[in-house]
């Protein structure tokens, strides 16, 4: 089914909210298999959304409205669709009672403008808000289906999660079955190129590749006519990536982030883990301590900003600073040994770099960052070059360190596995 995406609201046109309600409906077309070919913005506006709306409707057969169903006068993405329509608005009494409900629940009384948002446009099926007053609606305008969905983003997700997806999914006889298999040390454009064929060579499945901060996850979409048959198209596809990249995937759970998968990894075998932060500034724990179960697994995080700390905490050498510097291999090294030395953790993961703007050398630029992992004594440091600003080099430094802390952990794990067979 063709479709677009409609946004309403004058603050997305002047920049002040980020339209994060378009990015969100796009990938759940994406998993549904709906082909979206455009997005629109228009502001509260009831003669450019007519315009908008008209556009939309020569191109696409579906059309997802955001935005504008609240009770105020500049809210008319509802009162313009029911005209666009031709369809005249009529009290909905199902949501006038929930709207009373929600008020009476929450001790306040409602204003007259609050009914308006339980006026609908005749024959529309009403989607329940539960985190709000606004009801979403789905209507037709000839041909072409609207859904309307409120602003909020709390309100609007779980709306669509709980009863747009389920009524677009009915309007098609097909299932839509997506697999992400997710991937960590290795560039997209390597994925890309490793799987060209699997991607040029399936039409069903469909490959497509998404680049996130240190890591590539492949989504694998099949469409058929049951669950079962779906899966059957799936399978031998998410086997042959399997077979492919093996260690590089950390899942193949679409809920599943990397944290999570160094979490789990570490709670299975139940070790330890401490981390020494320089430039993320506690960033790389954040992102640990993010996953609920890891009070199992973490045990602390040191923030070593100054090179006191660095002495103080972690004991590195006076003489390594000034030999070496603080972004250094040798620094880098003496941080994560400190570290298990000083905790007696398991694993000990260390980051020391230049998150910049300012302080490059010709000798240490900006992005250049050292990351240091420590199982049991057994310490890897590797050399970073980031790309980026301040924060991306923040952000891909803690994504590095994972992959890293997976990929020693892993090591550790087959070796004690293989010498316990032994
Ligand atoms: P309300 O009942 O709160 O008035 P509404 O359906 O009328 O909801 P809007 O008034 O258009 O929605 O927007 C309400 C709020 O929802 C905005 O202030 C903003 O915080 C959020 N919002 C609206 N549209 C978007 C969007 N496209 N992306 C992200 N957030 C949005």
């Amino acid at each position: 089914m063709r479709t677009e995406i409609l946004c309403v609201g004058t603050e997305i046109l002047l920049g002040n909210i980020v339209n994060t309600n378009a990015a969100y409906l796009a990938r759940q077309c994406a998993e549904l298999g709906l082909t979206s070919y455009y997005q629109t913005v228009v502001g509260d506006n009831e003669e450019r959304l007519m315009e908008a709306l008209k556009i939309a409707a020569q191109r696409s057969e579906l059309i997802l409205l955001s935005g504008g169903l609240g009770p105020t006068e500049d809210d008319l993405t509802k009162e313009v669709c029911a005209k666009f329509a031709g369809k005249k608005l009529v009290m909905h009494d199902g949501s006038k009672e929930r709207i009373a409900a929600y008020f009476s629940a929450r001790g306040l009384k409602p204003t007259d403008n609050n009914w308006k948002q339980a006026m609908i446009p005749m024959d529309s099926v009403v989607f329940e808000n539960n985190n709000g007053t606004a009801p979403g609606l789905a209507m037709t305008a000839g041909e072409v289906k609207m859904i309307l969905l409120p602003g909020p983003p709390n309100e609007l997700i779980p709306m669509f999660e709980e009863s747009v997806k389920p009524y677009l999914q009915k309007l098609s006889n097909d299932v839509i079955l997506s697999q992400m298999v997710k991937l960590c040390g290795v560039s997209e454009s390597a994925v890309e190129t490793q799987i060209k064929d699997l991607i040029d060579g399936n039409t069903n499945p469909t490959l497509a590749t998404y680049a996130k901060t240190g890591e590539v996850h492949v989504r694998v979409t099949a469409k058929a006519e049951s669950q079962k048959e779906a899966q059957k198209l799936v399978k031998p596809v998410v086997k042959e990536l399997k077979r492919r990249f093996e260690k590089d995937i950390y899942t193949t759970e679409a809920d599943v982030t990397l944290e999570k998968a160094v979490v789990d990894l570490l709670i299975a075998n139940n070790m330890s883990i401490t981390c020494a932060e320089s430039c993320t500034g506690g960033l790389l724990s954040a992102r640990l301590i993010s996953v609920p179960g890891v009070s199992e697994v973490y045990k602390a995080g040191f923030i070593t900003y100054s090179n006191k700390a660095k002495r103080k905490l972690l004991g590195v050498k006076k003489g390594t600073l000034q030999k070496y510097g603080a972004v250094s291999e040798q620094t880098a090294y003496e941080m994560v040994k400190g570290l298990l030395d000083e905790t007696k953790t398991d694993v000990g993961i260390a980051i020391t770099g230049l998150a910049g703007p300012g302080g490059a050398t010709p000798e240490k630029p900006i992005g250049l960052v050292y990351i240091a992992c420590n199982i049991k004594g057994t310490i890897v440091v590797h050399e970073c070059h980031f790309k980026g600003n301040r924060e991306k080099i923040q952000e891909s430094s803690t994504s590095y360190a994972m992959m890293l802390a997976r990929q020693c952990l892993l090591e550790y794990i087959s070796k004690v596995t293989f010498g316990k067979k032994e």
